[in-house]
């Protein structure tokens, strides 16, 4: 039989280092490296490189899945985690940035329409939102009346982009219309909790009251 070009049995290495060749091209190479040192080399190498042990293989192979899931896994909890440590740190910044604007007479004016609704015209470019009360009854001065306390917040979240698209959007003011104002006898702007509006009677909002700017009366 001819002998078989070392070239051919060298590219059968490695298939047949993976025994994944038929016995009869085994046999072919059996014998060629038997005879031809050059391919014996080149079989001793590759076999090195190449050869993997069926055991080895499968716990290469599960190690690496291992890994790789652990990896996965650490990926997604660490996504996660950081969602919501965003979501958190992206929340607590609203909540704890989003301050009262102090009171100033060209940045809010109450207007009496002539049905005889209030309306809160509020200048300033930096507003996240309005916070108003419904009337309530306080005793001022010895006299009962209907107060409505209102006060604007700004958040960070607010500035600077939305500033600047507030610039964009147009000089006038942001209008609110308070509730039940036709028997609103004053507007008191100042910070207040709404948790305060609901629980505190209203005779004790004498006191609260004092500390915030008279803005409107009838
Ligand atoms: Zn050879």
């Amino acid at each position: 039989m001819k002998e078989i070009k070392c070239s051919v049995i060298q590219d059968l290495l490695p298939l047949y280092i993976d025994d994944a060749i038929s016995d009869d091209t085994k046999t072919l190479v059996n014998k060629h490296l038997k005879t031809c040192e050059e391919c014996k080399k080149e079989y001793e190498q590759m076999k090195e490189t190449l050869y993997v042990p069926i055991e080895n293989k499968a716990t290469l192979f599960i190690q690496l899945n291992k890994q790789w899931n652990k990896k996965k896994r650490l990926l997604i909890f660490s996504s996660v985690l950081a969602t919501i440590l965003l979501g958190f740190a992206v929340f607590s910044f609203i909540v704890y940035y989003a301050k009262p604007i102090p009171y100033a007479t060209d940045l809010v004016k109450i207007e009496e329409k002539a049905d005889g609704t209030l309306v809160s015209n509020y200048f300033g470019k930096s507003h996240a939102g309005t916070y108003a009360s419904h009337p309530i009854k306080v005793e001022i001065d010895g006299e009962m009346k209907n107060v409505s306390l209102i006060y604007y917040v700004e958040t960070i979240a607010n500035s600077p982009t939305s500033n600047l698209l507030g610039e964009h959007k147009s000089s006038s003011p942001i209008q609110f219309v308070l509730p039940e104002s036709e028997s609103v006898d004053a507007v008191y702007y100042g910070s207040f909790d709404f948790e305060d509006v609901i629980t505190t009677e209203e005779l004790e909002w004498e006191k609260r009251i004092q500390q915030m700017t008279l803005v409107w009366e009838r």
